[in-house]
């Protein structure tokens, strides 16, 4: 597996379970942010089934009760999700959630090597070698029979051999975090549309919120040194979200940043002896809030794929691209009709190029 993210560890998780040996490489920095809090209740199921259920959440992760939004007119609407099969979803400590899955691996006996960079991948007819960085910068070789790239949008194992991306759109999450009691959002995510994209926020953890205003690179030039004013004059544009926030939380901003959060798909999905997992095949629009949970089901079906091979199933790795795109192509339509509920600013770029 390169990436250790939910993709690659879920995909060594099921592996190790099925006892086909294999290796995690990642080089994210221990503690690092990333983006995307919201584990829909969904991922329940397959929380379960990798046998992640069973991780501390008092303390560190809260229950996402639900969602309140804004959308289609100037009404809040609260949905809970208390009725619907798998219940709650939890708003992340993302940080922790990562750390979380890294020991759940290594308790499982799943080596992982971390700080390695990719340099190189190459192919013979038979066997795939990584060329890597160790992090004391000594160049390693690894030969083995079969890559998952689950390097997250990156698709490094995609883009060194020599694969393009597609993209549909330009959207990015221009965020912050700020410090403001849990109380205020009570285990709801906030939603609410504006003319030029939509706004997102939700508690992590430690009475800290982080809020995504989500748009198209393309609509705006912002100054580096004038960003937090840019967020700022963005947010008092906003209906309900901004009555959310107090006066001084640009006083303590914890942090602040811009992610692409395009909706995207690899061109060459797979080969002889790779496939790619998670975010690295597919991306989604984090409106459908549903990478986490697509990361670790596709790591389990991806891995179930590579049992199917070794057992002699020769369109193994071929059913689960398809089931893949089957899932993105869907989503991509689900997608559309949710933007399409939006009707207030059709003639605005950014809902323009979603109708
Ligand atoms: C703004 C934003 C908000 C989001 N909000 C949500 C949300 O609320 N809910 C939700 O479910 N999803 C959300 N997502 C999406 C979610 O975070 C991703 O879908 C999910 O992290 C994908 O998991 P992954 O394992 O495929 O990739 P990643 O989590 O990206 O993991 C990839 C791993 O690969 C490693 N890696 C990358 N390159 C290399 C390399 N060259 N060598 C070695 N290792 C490498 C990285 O260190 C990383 O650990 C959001 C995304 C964005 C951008």
């Amino acid at each position: 597996m390169v990436g250790g993210g939910p993709a690659g560890l879920s995909a060594a998780l099921t592996l190790q379970k099925e006892s086909v040996s294999c290796l995690v490489i990642d080089y994210r920095q221990e503690n690092s942010f990333k983006p995307g809090e919201s584990l829909a209740p969904g991922a329940n199921f397959i929380m379960a089934q990798l046998g992640l259920d069973g991780i501390p959440i008092s303390g560190y992760h809260h229950q996402y009760v639900g969602n309140n939004v804004v959308w289609g007119d100037t009404t809040p609407r609260e949905r809970y999700f208390l009725n619907e099969p798998y219940g709650n979803g939890l708003h992340l400590n993302r940080i922790v959630f990562e750390n979380q899955l890294f020991e759940s691996a290594n308790d499982r006996g799943i080596t992982i090597l971390q700080q390695y960079r990719i340099k190189e991948i190459s192919e013979t007819t038979d066997r795939i070698f990584i060329e890597c960085l160790s992090p004391s910068g000594d160049c390693i070789v690894i030969e083995t029979d079969f890559i998952l790239d689950c390097s997250g949008r990156s698709g490094i194992v995609a883009k060194k051999l020599g694969i393009k991306r597609t993209t549909l759109d330009h959207l990015a999450s221009y965020h912050f975090m700020i410090t403001q009691p849990d109380a205020v959002l009570n285990g709801m995510t906030y939603i609410e549309s504006v003319e030029d994209g939509w706004w997102y926020m939700a508690p992590v953890h430690d009475n800290k919120t982080v809020v995504n205003f989500m748009s198209d690179t393309d609509l705006h030039t912002i100054r580096p040194d004038f960003f937090e004013e840019w967020l700022s004059q963005k947010l008092s544009e906003t209906l309900h979200f901004s009555s959310l926030i107090s006066k001084d939380a640009f006083n303590t901003l914890i942090h602040t940043g811009i992610k692409t959060a395009t909706t995207s798909f690899l061109d060459i999905p797979g080969g002889n002896r790779w496939l790619a997992v998670g975010d690295a095949l597919c991306s989604y629009d984090p409106l459908t809030s549903f990478g986490i949970t697509n990361a670790l089901t596709s790591g389990h079906a991806a891995a179930k794929a590579i049992q199917g091979l070794i057992q002699g199933n020769a369109t193994a790795a071929s059913d689960y691209l398809s089931g893949q795109m089957h899932l993105f192509n869907k989503s991509v339509t689900m997608l559309q009709n949710q933007y399409r509920q939006e009707q207030r600013w059709t003639n605005e770029p950014f809902w323009k190029r979603r109708l």
